[in-house]
């Protein structure tokens, strides 16, 4: 039995964690098989496993876990979404993971499908808190939870958000943030949660820009704010492909290495089932 918060929260050194996607298509589902060995030998903490909007991967989120749990050495932690689900459904998803031995869930209200202008309902059970209470009562779960560094767009305003955030993370035992590229935004966080009561692990969620397209759409889903100064070093690249990728994983580098220098406690890498990038970002931190 592994507890991924306590883990994080005991370990001495900085944690090293991966998000995986499920794949969707016979050409992504081998380039995870590329990809899973390759991060296994990294001994990530753990691995997390996104779940598809409204429940578009459930099975395949659930057959990865699974796998994943059973087959290699990484703890999986596999997301789930409240959107566009009734309870009895993630009733019967909680519980098929409760049975699988699978114990660590990052609870999240989840988002419309990166590709589209899909509308989702809310989903019955509303927000994340409401995902975290229900989990807890039904096992004994570590439940992880998101936080966004710079408000979530929804919110009225950072303040409001911050105590949102807090009262979920009363419920939750640990947080991974959305993508961001200021360390000071992340510190702010941290620092507001204190004041609020909660010192629970919050690491911070870290996206190499390797493509500008894909930037730019994680950015109009997500709201998260980009420097100038990043855009400036991509667009400087023009349209070398490779130059883009690899000053990506440069920014992705620099943010890692001084969010650790501050006292993260360990940082998680938004792979997209990139194992190159994540293998390049892992070994300039020195964290091997
Ligand atoms: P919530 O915590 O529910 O918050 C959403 C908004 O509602 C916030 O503005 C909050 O302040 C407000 N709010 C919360 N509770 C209340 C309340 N009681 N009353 C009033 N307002 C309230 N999306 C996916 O679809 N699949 C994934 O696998 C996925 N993985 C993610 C992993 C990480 C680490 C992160 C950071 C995000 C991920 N997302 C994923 C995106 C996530 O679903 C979106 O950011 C979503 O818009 C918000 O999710 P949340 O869990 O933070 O929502």
């Amino acid at each position: 039995m592994v507890k991924i918060a306590e883990v994080v929260a005991r370990s001495v050194k900085p944690t090293f964690s991966v998000e995986l996607w499920p794949p969707r298509s016979p050409a992504s589902a081998m380039k995870l098989e590329q990809t899973l060995p390759i991060l296994e030998e990294l001994h990530p903490t753990f691995t997390s496993i996104t779940y598809g909007a409204g429940g578009s991967t459930r099975e395949k989120t659930h057959d990865l876990v699974v796998r994943i749990k059973r087959e290699t050495s990484i703890e999986p932690m596999a997301h789930l979404t409240t959107a566009a689900h009734r309870k009895t459904e993630l009733v019967l998803i909680l519980e098929r993971y409760i049975a699988a031995g699978v114990e660590n869930i990052l609870a999240l209200r989840g988002d419309p499908p990166l590709s589209g202008d899909v509308e989702l309902p809310p989903g019955e059970l509303g927000n994340a808190i409401e995902l975290v209470k229900l989990a807890r009562s039904l096992g004994d779960f570590s439940i992880t939870v998101a936080a966004h560094p710079e408000g979530h767009p929804d919110s009225p305003n950072l303040e409001i958000d911050r105590i949102m955030l807090a009262r979920k993370l009363e419920l939750a035992d640990m947080a991974i943030t959305q993508f961001f590229f200021v360390a000071d935004d992340y510190f702010r966080l941290v620092d507001d949660l204190e004041k609020l009561g909660i010192s629970k692990p919050v690491l911070p969620g870290i996206m190499a820009p390797t493509s500008l397209k894909t930037l730019e759409k994680m950015v109009q889903l997500s709201g998260a704010k980009v420097p100038n100064r990043v855009w400036q070093r991509l667009y400087g690249a023009g349209d070398d492909v490779e130059a883009i990728k690899s000053i990506g994983v440069e920014i992705a580098i620099e943010l890692s290495e001084e969010l650790l220098k501050r006292g993260a406690p360990g940082i998680h890498v938004y792979t997209m089932n990139e194992a190159a990038t994540t293998v390049e970002i892992y070994r300039s931190l020195g964290l091997g």
